[in-house]
């Protein structure tokens, strides 16, 4: 990861411990009013971020900009030192793969069983055979699904089928994870025990940033929360807590 930061064509990143920096971004749909609008926020390597607001107050819009699905409208974005307004289309796949993402519906292959998703992570990226035999069963061992590589998503519980979203989001050890309330559709039980995956994925080094209506989760991590409200970031704090609307 570190290196890879340091690689050609990279500036802005190097002397900082900044992984992702918005300054004045503002992004507006074709329709309706701008749904961010000048956003400052600045994480450093290995943060654990939570993002919370209301439905429609710009949380999935900002992560899909950190992503480069969407470009911003003004402003800047640099994520892993990517200028990401004027990045070339060639690069982002290369971009891509630095950053892990799960989504609140898992958005797993449902023909393939478990051990397949992750490797097909690997496939994409030109793995070798003999380090996807090597890496899909040490990220299925860490996310606790060691014993169900040949169950297939509909034989899983909701709480299996995120983790095996999260074995595949960081099979590419990626430097950055993005997780759109990942326990959305999850009971409390497990939404407790992705949320602890997620702390212990960040605890080994991964910049974490979580979007979520949890607010009991939230309370209780005492993580850094941004606080979002109709796209404008409300409140940024230190071991911050669910911020009660109106
Ligand atoms: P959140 O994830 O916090 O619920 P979103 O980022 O999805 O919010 O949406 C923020 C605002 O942008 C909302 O007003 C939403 O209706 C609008 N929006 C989201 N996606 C689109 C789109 N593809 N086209 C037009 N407006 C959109
Ligand atoms: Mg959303």
């Amino acid at each position: 990861m570190d290196t890879a930061v340091k690689k050609k064509g990279r500036k802005d990143a190097e002397d900082t411990q900044e992984i992702i920096s918005l300054t004045n971004v503002s992004k507006a749909y074709s329709t309706g009013a701008p749904a961010l609008k000048d956003v400052n926020l600045h994480i450093n390597k290995g943060e654990f971020v939570f993002i919370v607001g209301d439905s429609g107050s710009g949380k999935s819009t900002l992560i899909k900009l950190l992503l480069r699905e969407l470009v911003i409208t003004s402003g800047d974005i640099n994520v892993m030192g990517y200028d990401l307004a004027r990045i070339k289309h060639r690069r982002i796949p290369k971009f891509r793969r630095n950053i892990g993402i799960v989504f609140q519906d898992f958005r797993l292959l449902k023909d393939r069983n478990v051990y397949e998703n992750v490797a097909f992570a690997q496939r994409i990226i030109q793995k070798s055979g003999k380090e996807i035999r090597k890496n899909v069963p040490s990220i299925l061992g860490i996310v606790g699904l060691a014993g169900k590589y040949k169950a297939k998503p509909k034989q899983l519980s909701g709480g299996e089928q995120q983790r095996v979203a999260l074995a595949r989001a960081l099979v590419n050890k990626p430097a950055i994870l993005l997780a759109d309330e990942p326990t959305g559709n999850l009971d409390p039980k497990n939404s407790w025990e992705i949320m602890k995956l997620l702390e212990q994925i960040n605890e080994s080094g991964t910049t974490v940033l979580v979007v979520t209506h949890n607010r009991e989760i939230v309370n209780a991590m005492q993580k850094r929360v941004v606080t979002l409200k109709r796209g404008v970031i409300v409140s940024d704090e230190e071991k911050g807590g669910y911020i009660d609307e109106d």
